[in-house]
């Protein structure tokens, strides 16, 4: 499909149509963008539930990622990944196997034509868009116990950080607020505020600030307009983000962009909203905030502009799709009508909310924001022993059974330092009181001082399966420059 082309060299855009209300914003957008005569040709993928039960475990097919890797640009509609099944989640699996490291998310509220309880809410949320639990590494270890691996690397959050900043610079913001739970997760939340107080030091220019994560989603639903730029990881950012979409005024209105240094992908903040699909009630609004980020993206500021100006002018004028009805709405009308609506203010600006002003500064976008590839400073890793984790229930489950068995199997050079149950400590005296799961986390390290050899856990491991022990993991413990690399015990 083409919008119009009319250069020779417009851009081609990967599109895709997606699962319930999906194909019916995505149609409403297109012809938006077609009747701006926003400059690109378009090329159509199936991915989503289709794709997924015609046996592509990951939802989208080869040549779905063919055009995706020839286009580098995908504007894409929200699809429903099936529940069970083994199915692996297709808007994660785009994200990181194309590199789009950041997720920016723009909330506003436009009050009073779409009412909110916070008329000044104007935040950007970076979210980090590659790591933490959302590595989808998750494994059932035990009857009791499953898991699931968060993931935070340092290049990642200098990424991620680093394009909060810019971001914050190209649209003159003036503060940068990280939230994390470094309170509790030491070393991995830890790490992204330590990058946060690293990076914070090259932009001087903003205030910034840190706050724990549970605190600042409370605040964002009651204090929005205190927030300006937030960047947090990838769990905390997809919940506070559709907090500040909601609060703002609807999930319907917020659009994003997912940003690597190749490959962007913008879509709704929305999901495929099966409860309403097929009825020409859906909003189109956010998705068609995503593609004037990507106009802006691709320097097709006038058009963004015209798009984005005439979506405001339909908002004045009180026409609303069934999520944004308030006591204040003029007309309320379905998928269609509402793009006809923004169509026929294209060339309109908006009299009261603050009129769009992409600018060239934001197009070249966050493309140039990439990581500064400085090298990261190697410390000195040393083993210090290892967290066997092993699946044991026997009899009442008592940890002073397990310890002293533990005693007996453990070999030289090593000592049982600790037991816990779920990150308690229950041996060497734990409290009767603490209830105990199956899966236990068993720490050996050195009875001397000294560093053991690989091979010496291995040795170790043999000695304990040796006497029936069930290991389903272990983890090596150590440290870095002197300082440990892993987490103490409660009540250690
Ligand atoms: P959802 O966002 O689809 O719906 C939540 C609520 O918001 C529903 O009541 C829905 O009717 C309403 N809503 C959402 N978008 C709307 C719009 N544009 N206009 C009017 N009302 C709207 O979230 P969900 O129900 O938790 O998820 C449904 C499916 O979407 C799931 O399969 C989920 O995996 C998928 N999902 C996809 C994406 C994506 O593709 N980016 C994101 C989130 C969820």
């Amino acid at each position: 499909m083409t919008t119009s082309p009319s250069k020779q060299n417009a851009p081609t855009i990967t599109i895709a149509r997606g699962d319930g209300i999906g194909p019916e914003i995505m149609e409403a957008v297109l012809s938006i963008l077609a009747a701006a005569k926003a400059d690109f040709t378009t090329d159509e993928v199936q991915i989503g539930e289709a794709v997924f039960k015609a046996g592509y475990s990951s939802g989208i097919s080869p040549e779905a990622w063919d055009s995706i890797r020839k286009n580098k640009i995908m504007l894409k509609s929200p699809i429903t990944t099936p529940l069970g099944g083994g199915y692996k989640s297709l808007n994660v699996t785009l994200r990181k196997t194309l590199g789009l490291y950041a997720n920016l998310r723009p909330c506003q509220a436009f009050h009073p034509f779409v009412p909110s309880g916070h008329p000044g809410i104007d935040v950007l949320i970076v979210r980090e868009n590659e790591e933490d639990t959302y590595a989808g590494i998750e494994h059932r270890q035990t009857q009791e116990v499953t898991q699931c691996l968060k993931l935070i690397s340092r290049p990642g959050c200098e990424k991620i950080i680093r394009f909060a900043f810019e971001t914050a610079r190209r649209y003159q913001r003036n503060k940068v607020t990280c939230m994390t739970k470094n309170n509790i997760m030491k070393i991995t939340d830890g790490l992204f505020f330590n990058v946060f107080e690293e990076i914070a030091r090259e932009y001087p220019e903003f205030e910034t600030q840190h706050q724990i994560i549970d605190i600042g989603s409370a605040r964002m639903a009651t204090r929005p307009e205190y927030y300006d730029v937030v960047v947090t990881p990838n769990l905390y950012g997809d919940i506070l983000s559709d907090i500040a979409a909601e609060v703002a005024g609807s999930v319907g209105l917020a659009g994003s962009v997912n940003m690597g240094t190749e490959f962007a992908m913008f879509e709704a903040i929305h999901g495929s909203a099966p409860d309403i699909a097929g009825q020409n009630i859906a909003n189109p609004s956010a998705l068609l905030r995503a593609a004037v980020m990507m106009l802006t993206h691709l320097g097709q500021t006038e058009a963004a502009n015209r798009i984005e100006n005439a979506w405001l002018s339909t908002l004045e004028a009180r026409i609303h799709t069934a999520d944004m009805i308030s006591p204040s709405t003029r007309q309320k009308v379905g998928t269609k009508e509402f793009a006809a609506a923004v169509i026929e203010r294209l060339g309109e600006k908006p009299k009261t909310l603050p009129v769009a002003n992409f600018t060239a500064a934001q197009a070249k976008d966050q493309q140039s924001s990439a990581p500064s590839g400085k090298p990261i400073q190697k410390s000195t890793k040393e083993l210090k022993g290892v967290d066997v984790f092993i699946d044991w229930s026997e009899g009442k489950r008592d940890p002073e059974v397990l310890g002293r068995d533990l005693e007996k199997a453990s070999i030289k050079p090593f000592t049982l330092k600790m037991v816990t149950n779920r990150g308690v400590k229950v041996y060497p005296g734990g409290m009767p009181e603490t209830f105990c799961t199956d899966h236990w986390r068993c720490r050996f390290v050195l009875a001397n001082k000294g560093n053991p050899k690989p091979e010496d856990l291995l040795t170790l491991q043999n000695a304990l399966l040796q006497q029936g022990f069930d290991i389903v993991k272990t983890e090596n413990l150590y440290n870095f420059d002197g300082q440990p690399g892993y987490s103490l015990g409660q009540g250690e």
